[in-house]
Order: structure tokens, then C-alpha cells, then sequence
């Protein structure tokens, strides 16, 4: 008896020992600075040329999590960019083989863009993407390597014992359809599955130390476009999501300036294709009238038709969405609900070229059909742009037939065959990029799919935007697949959007037929959905049952000397009566609660220097032994530096900081303080700095 019971307590313990081991994972979080070139340089998101930057609102942060099993490794980073590309991707591994060798691969590694529309462009390479910029900028390209490289180090020394546990919950209020009428297009008994027409649930994986209970990293993933900040911004941003983030990871180290808490909390980008964060329905900005329901327009044309909303502006409406995120955010992370995750860790990836692919797809009358891929191209809808930021061409949404004036422009860079034609209908193609390689290539080929499985818990990551219906038939998909091989009986699939290669987007077929902007952009064709579908189960299939899986391409090569024609900075004056740092205007003497402080400087050219994991300003608060502490830097919500060339031809400068005086600031004695960095007539980067007069702040 005595035997058999130490027996049994024996297999207890074992049983134990076992669990335990099964659900031991180490995890590692880690955020950088990435932030780009903050002047000059042309936005990515809006594709307007004249969209540059002129200083920052909210810096770019790149967040990395580790995950380790002993077994795998491997990283989800989301980095507030509009999106990841291959080349960009690639170079982040290269750089990382230096450092940490024979860890990070193209394999274990997910490089997923929050989508934010206000950061510098000109980093994608390919052609079609670096457009609005003049070609290539390599001061953007460099300034994500570094910060994604740095956040990943930082994760990567980090790791600690750690248990996983996923959740998630209803969001409202946060994010509408601006395509209703493509989504319309899909079959009625589908839609009529969804209570809404677009995705409203807000997943949450959570990171919990082992040996304290403490939260040290967590990552969202909503579908909302980040967009509250429209095409008229020209501050860097990382728009709704990026601050949700600095609402969270402040309000877990409430102490800690932005981007310097130790807790890394992301809001990560999804479905988003055809969602908005502009929940006011769109109007006609010159009548305030409701626009054309299919087409976008405003008595025909696409201009004047625009979303706006929930605030009275950009940034109250930037601000009420990334509250409602942060709220719901927090409340998951607070929850007792969530499920703890166990089970392996398991990664897999696959290059493919679209063009190639083909797969069966089901129509929804139940007959089968043949589809194949066809090569890229951008049709007429996609100029136009969207609800979010219309085009500047008399381009409508919704147009299925061609126009004789833009096919001979279309036709002078390159006119598509009878077979692309074909295959690309009904879109009446305007740009078919994906057959021109001159001087290089234009849209990619070959796409990255990829998956990490995390327990039960499986992260899908797309490269491109999945419009909500084309993501819920995804996410299906893949989760039928993962159960019926074998693997865990309710996965978990949550997609990662813009991940590794940017293709534009991802519509149904159905929504396809009226080439709204989504539709227009399906880059590969109408079966673009339903071969990403194929591929995905296949994906799935070998992940759960550990066979491995091969490229059938590789990405496009691109050659050394890129096309740029941004000029560098040549070199900054600072007039003949001033020093670089010197308070030109100085602020009020006193101020009270909901005033904005402002000083402005004489300033050095931003491009000399990202400061990235620094400041362009200090917000500092007079302490009582008479020092100094900084309560803002230029990474807070309430600053913002602006930065204008004085006058035209001459290189003086000027930066104005400006900081809203909100309630949570305490009365006192206050000052600004401006770091920059000027380039000298004869060559080299100096730094320099200067300082306002005090001024009080009472309430
Ligand atoms: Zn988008």
C-alpha cells in the first residue's frame, strides 16, 4: 500500500514536472526607436508627393517579442511603419547574423507594419512604392534597420521564464467599412454569419513573468486603418495604434517617459483592408452633402469626398480611437479570462510567385473552378484613392472601363497584353507593374507566407492588406486545416497584416467585381483570395505535421545604385546675428491649464540627425533643490516639434516646440530645451542645444 502510494505521488510529480516543461516558454520583449528623417522626406500611406515631413508628433517604435521554447525560436516584431518589405526585412537579418549569429532567419522572424499613413517613405525599393518619394531614400531604409535590429537585441537579452495566455473582446465605436458597397458583393449567407461588416473582436496575447506574475509585454492585434491622421499631416505620427501603445505602456509605469517603460504593449495591424478609423460617414467637403455610395464621389469626382470623425479633428480623432484601443487593450490585460497557452513552438515559411500559382476555387452556386494568378497590376480604382485620402487624378472608385487618355499613358510605361487583360478582369488595368523591371522591379513577384505556431495560438502572417471578409475566410480556412491534421482542437488564428513583402491588397473575388480601391488594388487578380487560401492550408498542413516545405522562387534581387532624387541636406546657416540653439521667440512668462507653451529656436536641418532613442526637446520642470527633471520629450502626445526652413534659398532654420498644458501637469516653474544638429558650410555634423526662459504654469 505504503509502495503503491509513493507510487502514485511519484507519477503526480512526474505528471507535474512534465507540464510544467511542456508550457515553459522563455520570453523576451524589447522596443526601440526607429524613427526616420524627420523633415523633407515624402510620407508613405497617401501617396501624395507633397505629403513631407516637418517634424514629429509621436516618434516610431519598433516592438519585438521573443519567443523560445528551447526547442524554436523565433521573433514577432511590429514596427509603426506603413508596412514591411523584403528587402528591408533581409536586411534586418543580415545585420542581426553580425550581432547574434546562426539566431534570426527570413524563417523564424515576422516583420508585420502597423500601417501608420504619417511616417517617411522611400525605403521599399520597389518602384511603384518609392514613387511618391522620388525613388529610394536610404536615410528612411536606414533608420528602420536600426531601430528593428535594436528592438530585437533587446528581446532577445531579455528573455525570462514566462507563461502566455490569449483573450479577447468586443471593440465598437472604433472602426467602420469604407468599401460597404464591394463588401455588399458577397454572398448574403456569409454576410449574414457577422453581426457587422467589419471585425470588431480585439485579440490579445499576454506575456506574464514566471517568477512574479507581472506583465511585462503584450500584443493586440484590431482591425482598424491607421488613418485618423489624414493626408494633410506633415508631423511624423504613428496615428491611433502607435498611441495606443504609449497610453498602455505608460499606464503600466506611469513613471517612465514614452517609449522607455520596460512593459511592451502593441496594438499590431490585421485585416484592415477595408476598414476606417473615420467613423462620421463620408461627405462632400464642399457641400457637406453625403457622397456617392458606390463610387465615392462628389457630383463625379473623387476629391471632395471624405471621411472624417469621431473628433472635430485629425488629432481628436486620433485620440479618441487610440483611447478606445488602450481602454479595451487594458481591460483584456486586467481580465481573469484570458487562457493560459501551452504547447510547442513551431514556425514555417514559404517564398511563392503569385503569378504562377493556381488553385481550385468554389463558386457560390457550388460549381468548382480552375483559377490561376496573374502578374501585378494596379487598376483604375486604385488611383483614386480612398474615403481616408482621395487620389489628386480624375480616377473614381468603382470603375470597371478604361479611359483612352490614361491607356496612352498607361501604354507609353508599358501596355499589358491580351492574357493580362484577361486575367485581370474586370479591372481595366492602369499600371501593370508587375511586368516592368526597368530600371528595376516595380511590384514583387514572389511573396513571403508565413506562420508561427504558439501553443494553440497561431499567428498568420499576410503580405499585404486582407480586406475583414477575405481575413474571416482566411482565418477559417487555416483553423479548419490546423484542426482536421491533427493540431490543437480550437486554435486560435489571428492574422498579421503587412508582414515581410508589401502586394497592396487582398479582396474577395466577389468585391473584386466593382473595383473599389480594395478591389482595384488586388494586385494579382480576382483569385488572388483564393490561392492565398490554397497555399495558407497547405502552410498550415506542414506546420502541424512537421514536414517542411520549399520555395518555388525567390525575391527579386534588386541592384545596388537605386534611383534617388532627394537631395541630400547641403549644409545649414544660422544667420549672421545668431548661434544654432538660440530662443528667438520665448514663451509667455505664466501660463494656466489647457494653454499650449511654445518656443521657437534656430535650428539645424532634422535629416542630420534621427536622434533616434533621444530628443529633439526637453519639457523640464524646476525641482526644489533648483535642478531640472524632464517630464516630456518629443516622444509625448502633448509635445509637438516643428520644424520650417526660414526662408526659401537660404538654409536658416527654425524649430517651434510646442507643448499643451493638460491637467495631469502639476503647477511650477517650467522651461523648453531644443537639441539638434547642424551641418557645417565645410563639412561635418555638429551638435547643439538651447534653452528657453522659465515660465510658470498654475491651474
Ligand atoms: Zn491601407
Amino acid at each position: 500500500m505504503l509502495i503503491k502510494l509513493q507510487l502514485l505521488s511519484l507519477a503526480v510529480l512526474l505528471s507535474a514536472i512534465l507540464t510544467a516543461a511542456e508550457t515553459s516558454y522563455k520570453v523576451g520583449v524589447g522596443r526601440a526607436d526607429c524613427t526616420g528623417p524627420a523633415a523633407e522626406i515624402t510620407f508613405m500611406g497617401y501617396a501624395k508627393a507633397n505629403q513631407k515631413g516637418c517634424g514629429i508628433h509621436l516618434r516610431q517604435f519598433s516592438r519585438a517579442f521573443i519567443f523560445n521554447d528551447g526547442k524554436n525560436l523565433m521573433t514577432f516584431v511590429t514596427v509603426d511603419a506603413c508596412m514591411m518589405n523584403h528587402p528591408l526585412k533581409q536586411a534586418v537579418i543580415d545585420k542581426l547574423e553580425a550581432l547574434i549569429p546562426k539566431t534570426f532567419t527570413l524563417q523564424n522572424t515576422i516583420i508585420s507594419g502597423s500601417h501608420t499613413h504619417s511616417t517617411p517613405g522611400g525605403w521599399l525599393k520597389d518602384v511603384m512604392y518609392d514613387f511618391p518619394n522620388l525613388g529610394f531614400v536610404q536615410e528612411s531604409f536606414d533608420a528602420l534597420v536600426d531601430g528593428i535590429v535594436r528592438s530585437i537585441e533587446k528581446a532577445y537579452k531579455n528573455q525570462v521564464d514566462a507563461q502566455l495566455y490569449m483573450n479577447s473582446g468586443i471593440l465598437l465605436d472604433s472602426n467602420i467599412n469604407r468599401s460597404p458597397a464591394a463588401y455588399a458583393y458577397n454572398p448574403t449567407t456569409e454576410q449574414n454569419k457577422y453581426e457587422y461588416n467589419v471585425d470588431k473582436d480585439l485579440v490579445q496575447l499576454k506575456i506574464v513573468r514566471a517568477k512574479d506574475d507581472v506583465p511585462i509585454g503584450v500584443i493586440n492585434w484590431f482591425a482598424v486603418h491607421p488613418t485618423s491622421m489624414n493626408n494633410t499631416n506633415c508631423l511624423i505620427h504613428s496615428d491611433n495604434v502607435g498611441y495606443a501603445s504609449i497610453l498602455l505602456e505608460s499606464s503600466m509605469e506611469p513613471d517612465s517617459l514614452p517609449g522607455k517603460t520596460s512593459f511592451v504593449g502593441a496594438f499590431a495591424s490585421t485585416n484592415l483592408g477595408d476598414t476606417s478609423p473615420n467613423l462620421k460617414d463620408p461627405i462632400c467637403i464642399d457641400t457637406g452633402k453625403p457622397c456617392d455610395y458606390t463610387h465615392s464621389t462628389c457630383d463625379g469626382k473623387n476629391e471632395f469626398c471624405i471621411a472624417f470623425g469621431p473628433g472635430n479633428d485629425m488629432v481628436e480623432s486620433t485620440e479618441i480611437i487610440a483611447t478606445n484601443l488602450f481602454k479595451k487593450g487594458k481591460e483584456l490585460l486586467e481580465s481573469a479570462n484570458s487562457t493560459e497557452i501551452s504547447g510547442e513552438l513551431r514556425f514555417i515559411h514559404r517564398f511563392i510567385h503569385m503569378p504562377s500559382q493556381t488553385a481550385t476555387y468554389t463558386l457560390s452556386n457550388g460549381t468548382t473552378i480552375n483559377v490561376h494568378g496573374c502578374r501585378a497590376a494596379m487598376g483604375y480604382g486604385f488611383a483614386a484613392g480612398t474615403t481616408d485620402g482621395p487620389g489628386e487624378f480624375d480616377f473614381t472608385q468603382a470603375t470597371t472601363t478604361s479611359n483612352a487618355f490614361w491607356n496612352i499613358v498607361r501604354d507609353f510605361i508599358f501596355p499589358p497584353t491580351k492574357e493580362d487583360a484577361e486575367c485581370h478582369a474586370p479591372k481595366p488595368i492602369l499600371i501593370m507593374s508587375g511586368a516592368i523591371q526597368v530600371p528595376y522591379e516595380w511590384q514583387p513577384s514572389t511573396v513571403s507566407i508565413q506562420m508561427f505556431q504558439i501553443g494553440q495560438f497561431f499567428v498568420t502572417a499576410v503580405p499585404g492588406e486582407f480586406t475583414t471578409m477575405s481575413g474571416r475566410r482566411l482565418r477559417e480556412a487555416v483553423a479548419n486545416e490546423i484542426t482536421s491534421n491533427g493540431g490543437p482542437n480550437n486554435p486560435k488564428v489571428v492574422i498579421a497584416g503587412l508582414s515581410n513583402v508589401y502586394t497592396n491588397y487582398i479582396a474577395t473575388p466577389e468585391e473584386y467585381q466593382l473595383q473599389r480601391y480594395e478591389g482595384a488594388s488586388t494586385i494579382y487578380g480576382p483569385y488572388t483570395l483564393p490561392i492565398y487560401i490554397q497555399r495558407y492550408k497547405e502552410l498550415a498542413k506542414a506546420l502541424i505535421s512537421n514536414t517542411p516545405i520549399t520555395d518555388d522562387s525567390e525575391p527579386y534581387k534588386f541592384p545596388n545604385n537605386l534611383m534617388s532624387l532627394v537631395p541630400p541636406v547641403i549644409f545649414d546657416a544660422s544667420g549672421w546675428w545668431n548661434n544654432y540653439g538660440d530662443c528667438i521667440v520665448q514663451p509667455k512668462e505664466s501660463y494656466t491649464i489647457g494653454d499650449i507653451a511654445s518656443a521657437t529656436f534656430v535650428a539645424g536641418h532634422p535629416r542630420n540627425d534621427n536622434m533616434q532613442e533621444k530628443t529633439f526637446l526637453n519639457i523640464e520642470m524646476q525641482q526644489k533643490d533648483a535642478t531640472w527633471k524632464v517630464v516630456a520629450t518629443d516622444a509625448d502626445w502633448e509635445t509637438k516639434f516643428i520644424w520650417k526652413r526660414q526662408e526659401t534659398f537660404k538654409p536658416i532654420s527654425q524649430a517651434e516646440i510646442q507643448w499643451k498644458i493638460t491637467k495631469k501637469v502639476n503647477p511650477g516653474t517650467y522651461r523648453i530645451t531644443h537639441f539638434g544638429n547642424y551641418k557645417y558650410i565645410f563639412g561635418g555634423i555638429y551638435p547643439y542645444s538651447g534653452t528657453s526662459n522659465s515660465f510658470t504654469v498654475s491651474t
